[in-house]
């Protein structure tokens, strides 16, 4: 059964967080004189702190996900979400975390900066979770499990049964990372929330919203899982730029859901004409915004696309990989480009 009070740090358990200005006095009213946080008083429009709890951003996105607003907590990108995730449940030198290559480098990065030990299970050559063997590593150390669905870079979604059986299973949190679901034929697991009082779902701006410069992710759970990561979450995290313009943008979904399906219809008609090229092998199923190609000579084929002017992502050295690059959909003119390239090779 899963306990969350048993899986926190026991110092994350005893902090006295810091209480900021603006946590201490909320009522913003206009006429209200501020003298408590030592800004400058010159009204620039961003001479005042900015919201620590981002209520505006979170309204948008709890009312588009059917979610509560203490559902969600806010980093500065995925990347500080999945930090605070680690600094919240695992004992640095004591505790481990499952990854399942090959998969984002971010989680095994973090492992090493916070020095939890990271066990990984590589997938089936199938793409798939070796659900056997995950389950063989479940221990009362384990505190994480890590699944990136759809999964960078293999470009597939995992089988939602599986998915299910490790969330039933396991007695530490199960993170799955969702930065690539507007892209997907797969429901997200948002909605799944009350289900499972286990889970996080991570998501992000950077891909499908087009705004990977302001560095925005989004973090899911119960509402007690948010209220240990709101406990050490840096109390300024997200600037009033970036909360601006999230709302902005989440306040028009209609030009962001047209450019997902541009996107999705390049990458259909694109996975079609890479089949045909002769220096590519295979070209994977993709329900992201990339696709993954086995070539004959993944570094050879990598240094003559930059020589041509492509920059893509070699991703050879990884499990599974081997002579996989992984194109990113790009316009229509972009995507042109690469085929003429590639069919020139
Ligand atoms: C791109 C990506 C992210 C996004 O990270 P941000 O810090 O929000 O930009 C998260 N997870 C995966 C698997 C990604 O590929």
């Amino acid at each position: 059964m899963f306990d969350l009070e048993r899986i926190i740090r026991p110092n994350i358990k005893k902090l006295q967080p810091y209480s900021s200005a603006r946590d201490e006095f909320k009522e913003l009213t206009k006429d209200m004189v501020f003298l408590d946080a030592n800004e400058n008083p010159f009204e620039t429009g961003f001479n005042r702190y900015p919201d620590p709890q981002q209520t505006g951003v979170k309204q948008l996105l709890a009312m588009q996900k059917g979610v509560k607003t203490d559902n969600v907590l806010l980093g500065n990108g995925s990347d500080e979400v999945l930090d605070l995730i680690f600094r919240a449940f695992c004992q640095p030198e004591k505790d481990s975390v499952i990854t399942l290559p090959p998969t984002y480098g971010m989680y095994k990065v973090l492992a090493a900066i916070n020095t939890i030990k990271n066990i990984e299970i590589p997938l089936k050559p199938s793409f798939q979770l070796d659900y056997n063997s995950i389950k063989k590593r479940f221990a009362p150390t384990t505190k994480i499990v890590f699944i990136c669905s759809p999964n960078n870079p293999t470009a597939n979604s995992f089988n939602v049964e599986i998915i299910k059986k490790i969330l039933c299973n396991f007695d530490g949190i199960v993170v799955i990372d969702e930065a690539y679901i507007d892209f997907s034929t797969q429901k997200s697991w948002v909605t799944q929330l009350a289900d499972f009082p286990n889970l996080i779902v991570t998501q992000t701006l950077s891909k499908a919203y087009g705004l990977a410069g302001i560095r925005l992710g989004i973090c899911y759970a119960s509402k007690e899982i948010i209220t240990v990561l709101n406990r050490i979450k840096p109390p300024y995290n997200i600037n009033i730029l970036t909360q601006q313009k999230a709302v902005e943008v989440l306040s028009n979904q209609h030009k962001t859901s047209l450019e997902i399906e541009q996107l999705v219809n390049e990458r259909q008609q694109l996975t079609e004409i890479l089949k045909n090229i002769k220096i590519i092998k295979k070209v994977y199923p993709s329900d992201t915004n990339f696709i993954l190609v086995k070539v004959d000579d993944a570094v050879k084929r990598y240094y003559q696309l930059i020589k041509k002017g492509i920059v893509v992502r070699n991703r050879s050295n990884q499990i599974l990989c081997d002579n996989c690059l992984r194109f990113t959909v790009g316009t229509p003119k972009e995507n042109k480009k690469l085929i003429k390239i590639l069919s020139e090779l």
